[in-house]
């Protein structure tokens, strides 16, 4: 996968992609990332990006000319045009799955009060990680890169990803590691059994249990299975 940003601010994108799971999948060539300065391409002499309003009122919008004169140069029939924008449809797991199966991402970043509507006409999709306002589509921009590049393939174990939150349509069960007591707490006995049909069910059990107790509405959309039918039944019956 290519993934291609647009930004005013370059040297944001540093950290993240020198760092973890995503630096190690960029130098296995799992992914491309590329940042594009869209102020290098302003036909203006001081490289203005931006200008006021037309009809008045508070800061400054983004113009047409630099941000999609540097798409131009970048964007082909494969490639997938992303808004970073508050007013998007919001990121969840399963449009980073869907995502994470593209060819080319480009990935345009807002900054000050936003972009002039025009820009609107040449993306495919206008992308939001939630309902809040952040300063630029820098971090959001990174969020989404993220949780894509941990989902291709190669990137992390598949099964590492399998029960994670959301990917199932469920919670992920609560997980435990060494020592076995800590402050007089100890290891679910079942976790110590080795016996990997117990552990499985209750995993499953303990998702259920998390999901019903702090994302009901998660459990509204997910399809269950008989099994999982029967174990939510019980978990209300005794909640
Ligand atoms: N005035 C705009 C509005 O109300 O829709 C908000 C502009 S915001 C200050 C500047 C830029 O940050 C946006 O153009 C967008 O690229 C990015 N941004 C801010 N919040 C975001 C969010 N929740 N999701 C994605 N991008 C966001």
């Amino acid at each position: 996968m290519k993934i291609d940003i647009l930004s005013l601010f370059p040297e944001m994108f540093e950290g993240f992609v020198n760092t973890s799971i995503i630096k190690r999948a960029i130098d296995a060539h799992l992914v491309e990332v590329h940042i594009h300065d869209f102020r290098e391409f302003s036909n203006n002499k001081h490289k203005k990006v931006d200008d006021y309003p037309y009809g008045g009122g508070q800061g400054m919008v983004l113009m047409c000319q630099p941000i999609l004169d540097c798409l131009k140069s970048i964007v082909t029939s494969e490639s997938l045009v992303i808004l970073m924008s508050p007013q998007g449809r919001t990121l969840n797991q399963t449009y980073s799955q869907e995502l994470s199966l593209e060819k080319h991402l480009i990935i345009i970043c807002g900054h000050y009060e936003g972009f002039d509507e025009r820009i609107r006409d040449y993306v495919d999709v206008e992308l939001s990680i939630g309902d809040y306002v952040l300063t630029g589509g820098e971090l959001a921009s990174m969020v989404v890169c993220d949780s894509i590049i941990r989902l291709i393939e190669g990137s992390i174990k598949e099964e590492s990803h399998e029960d994670d939150s959301f990917s199932s349509g469920l919670l992920e069960y609560p997980q435990y590691t060494r020592p076995f007591e800590y402050d007089g707490n100890t290891v679910p006995d079942v976790l110590m059994s080795g016996h990997h049909e117990n552990i499985r069910k209750w995993r499953l059990k303990q998702s259920l249990l998390k999901t019903y107790r702090k994302r009901p509405d998660l459990l509204i959309k997910k399809e269950l299975n008989e099994e999982e039918q029967k174990i939510l039944q019980e978990i209300k019956e005794n909640d």
